[in-house]
């Protein structure tokens, strides 16, 4: 019975999608946005951000079931590697700006406008000509405080 249900199954999903990493953080968006609705509804004046929740719960639901389900592979493929990309900016931001706090008392950071690196400089006040350590073409450097 289960065998015949899971034959039926991979025929059926057979040329669909499927999931990947964006059906995974849809999947944990999910679980967040309806445990909020919970939450939410638990107090008259959150209520409307509860029914908020609640249709974003389903948003995110009907969005997932319609990638999974979707015929459209090269499409999706490529929504995959956008959320793939931003997540990779996000953790690099996440980095720096925990790296920016440790330092914060010792060190400044900046971007090189040559190079677009970040460069981490010990804090000197003023206005200085510096030179980038990764590609060693000269910026000016400000650091008021
Ligand atoms: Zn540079």
């Amino acid at each position: 019975m289960f065998n015949r249900f899971r034959n039926w199954m991979s025929r059926w999903m057979t040329g669909r999608y499927g999931g990947d990493d964006l059906t995974k953080f849809l999947f944990v968006a999910y679980i967040v946005t309806f445990v909020l609705g919970l939450i939410f509804q638990l107090f008259e004046k959150t209520l409307w951000l509860g029914v908020l929740m609640d249709l974003l719960t389903w948003a995110i639901v009907l969005w997932s079931l319609f990638r999974m389900l979707s015929r459209n592979i090269q499409k999706r493929w490529q929504e995959n590697q956008k959320y793939l990309l931003l997540r990779t900016r996000f953790k690099e931001w996440l980095k720096l700006t925990s790296h920016r706090l440790r330092d914060i008392s010792t060190k400044r950071y900046r971007r090189c406008p040559h190079c677009r690196a970040v460069v981490r400089f010990p804090i000197k006040r003023g206005v200085h000509i510096v030179s980038c350590p990764h590609c060693a073409k000269k910026f000016e450097l400000k650091i008021r405080l």
